[in-house]
């Protein structure tokens, strides 16, 4: 029997998972097929329901669906609760299990950069950036500073990364803290949707490009483009450029081991995710 794997989002069409998920099952001769279905939200529960029959091993969850699920599944796990998202189910013994593997996606994707004790400035407040508190204080780093368009949802993050010190700033270049931040982060973490492929401001970063430093790491979690403007300006003042690529493709890992039990071969994934990415890059 073919087994399965479904992606569940609305709209799902743009996504690249099928694309690299699917290669490293082909790699692997795993008898699975990965599936876009773009599900309603009024159809949610009927999607969830489908999730039960044998041949289905799990799904992923993306927009709009990542909180919804939550009343839809047999068990939440932790992880998922403190996120405040699900965006993977595993179908065990008839019962659908949901996690998070945003925040080992974001730990792989930043093996290497030392953290524990580092200074960090995350820009944005939004869905993705509470994945980044909760990884951020798993890794130890001891102080965060949030700097947010919305004060208050910077403020709001702040539970999230208990015993750490977490400084919340407003996202304007006249901020003192956002300014002193930036000078003194060993890692700047980009989390807004400026910068992204028909986002709010595509040709735009959210910091001035002569505040990055020689020796940083600059983490954009964008990966559409591969290379934003956020990053070819820290790449320009000598700081280490990480797309959101790498995220993309490790939490999409981490969820192919839950599914299979099977170690993914990540350089299947990432080749199919950056030939994806190229076909589909506006010419
Ligand atoms: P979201 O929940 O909609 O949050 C958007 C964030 O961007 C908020 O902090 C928002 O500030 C800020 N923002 C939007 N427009 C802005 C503007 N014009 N000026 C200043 N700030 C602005 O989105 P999300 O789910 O967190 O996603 C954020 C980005 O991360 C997206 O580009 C997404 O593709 C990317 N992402 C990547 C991965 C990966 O695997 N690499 C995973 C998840 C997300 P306010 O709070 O003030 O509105």
């Amino acid at each position: 029997m073919t087994q399965r794997i479904a992606l569940l989002g609305h709209p799902v069409a743009h996504s690249i998972s099928p694309r690299f998920q699917q290669a490293a099952l082909d790699a692997l001769a795993i008898d699975a097929r990965y599936e876009a279905w773009d599900v309603p939200p009024a159809d949610l529960p009927i999607a969830l329901e489908r999730l039960r029959s044998a041949e289905l091993l799990g799904a992923n969850v993306t927009v709009p669906h990542k909180e919804a699920v939550f009343r839809l599944v047999d068990r939440l796990d932790p992880l998922a609760e403190r996120v405040g998202a699900v965006n993977t189910i595993v179908r065990r013994d008839g019962q659908l299990h949901a996690t998070n593997t945003d925040v080992a996606g974001i730990l792989a994707a930043l093996a290497g950069i030392p953290l524990h004790g580092a200074s960090v400035l995350l820009l944005g407040a939004g869905g993705a950036a509470r994945a980044v508190v909760v990884a951020m204080h798993q890794a130890g780093v001891s102080r965060l500073t949030i700097a947010n368009r919305t004060l208050d949802r910077a403020r709001a993050l702040a539970v999230l990364a208990p015993g750490i010190e977490v400084i919340p700033c407003s996202l304007e270049a006249t901020d003192a803290t956002l300014r002193e931040a930036m000078a003194g982060a060993s890692l700047v973490m980009q989390s807004t949707t400026i910068g992204m492929l028909h986002g709010p401001d595509e040709a735009g970063s959210p910091v001035p490009a002569d505040w990055f430093q020689p020796g940083q790491t600059a983490f954009d979690l964008v990966y559409n483009p591969e290379r934003t403007p956020f990053l070819r300006a820290a790449e320009a003042a000598g700081a280490r450029p990480l797309g959101g690529l790498a995220m993309l493709v490790h939490q999409g890992a981490e969820a192919f081991r839950l599914w299979t039990g099977v170690e993914p071969p990540l350089d299947v994934m990432f080749d199919a995710a950056r030939t994806a990415m190229k076909e589909m890059a506006p010419r």
